[in-house]
């Protein structure tokens, strides 16, 4: 899977041919991509982009990431890869791209699961589920420091979890599968195991959006322990990034 094919450099929600400015190691697992599009357009935290590949046969690739940066970074999206063993696209993303190279890329796009400045909010990732969630986050603490706004992330070990530095005390770290014995986590709020309805109801807000995403069974189970905390179904945002668990 190579390069790109050729694409119009016109209006967002066409294919652009964006510049690989950065390339960030998150996790031994994810990489964060800066890449810069000639025609940028700000979006709305939650949104994503598509990538696309193309082989020299002609056949493509395409799929979705979530937008990791905040719509005042201008000119540039962040996306966060998760490498997936076997994946067709992320593996390329991971291995493959290098800072300065080019990307075929599209967005942003309209979802329902966008913050649009409401509050309070609670956020709820599992793994990569984290990266749009990570978009609302840092887009508050730089327009609405005081919005109430809480974010649950649930990753299998310390070395998985993406953002470390920047979760801060607003944010609880639930580490499923931390080795006994393993150092006590350098995280602000950490518990080890999975988030369960008790963790959830002390977090949750009266009112408001909650926002869920991950895996299938993931988002599945929070939003079940949501309904059951006292989240009424419009309250409750999903997205879902594939199939595992
Ligand atoms: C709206 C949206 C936003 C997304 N945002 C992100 C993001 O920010 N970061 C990110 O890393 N991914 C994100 N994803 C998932 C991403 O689109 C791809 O599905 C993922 O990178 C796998 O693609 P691949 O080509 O590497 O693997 P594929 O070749 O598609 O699949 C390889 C194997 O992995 C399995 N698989 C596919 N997707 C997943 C998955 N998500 N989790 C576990 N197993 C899987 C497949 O069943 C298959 O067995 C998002 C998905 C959607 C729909």
């Amino acid at each position: 899977m190579v390069g790109l094919s050729e694409a119009p450099q016109r209006a967002p929600g066409r294919w652009q041919i964006a510049e690989v400015e950065r390339i960030r190691v998150e996790t031994p697992r994810t990489k964060t991509f800066r890449l810069r599009p000639p025609m940028w357009v700000p979006h709305l935290p939650g949104q994503h982009y598509d990538v696309r590949l193309t082989a020299p046969d002609g056949y493509r690739a395409e799929r979705s990431y979530s937008i990791a940066s905040s719509p005042l970074d201008e000119g540039a999206v962040e996306l966060t890869v998760d490498r997936l063993d076997g994946g067709e696209v992320s593996t390329y993303l991971h291995d493959v791209l290098v800072e300065g190279d080019q990307v075929e890329i599209r967005g942003p796009f309209a979802s329902y699961f966008v913050w649009r400045g409401e509050e309070p909010v609670l956020l709820i990732g599992g793994g990569s589920g984290v990266v749009p969630l990570m978009c609302m986050l840092r887009h508050r603490r730089r327009t609405a420091p005081d919005l109430p706004m809480r974010l649950l992330y649930s990753a299998r070990t310390r070395a998985e979890v993406i953002y470390a530095d920047e979760l801060g005390d607003d944010a609880i770290v639930a580490l499923t599968r931390e080795p006994e014995g393993a150092p006590a986590p350098d995280l602000p709020r950490v518990q080890l195991g999975r988030i369960f309805p008790g963790l959830l109801a002390a977090e949750a807000f009266d009112s408001g959006l909650a926002f869920v995403c991950g895996s299938n069974s993931f988002v599945e189970s929070i939003a079940q322990m949501l309904l059951a905390v006292g989240y009424a179904p419009d309250r409750i945002r999903t997205e879902r990034f594939g199939p595992t668990g």
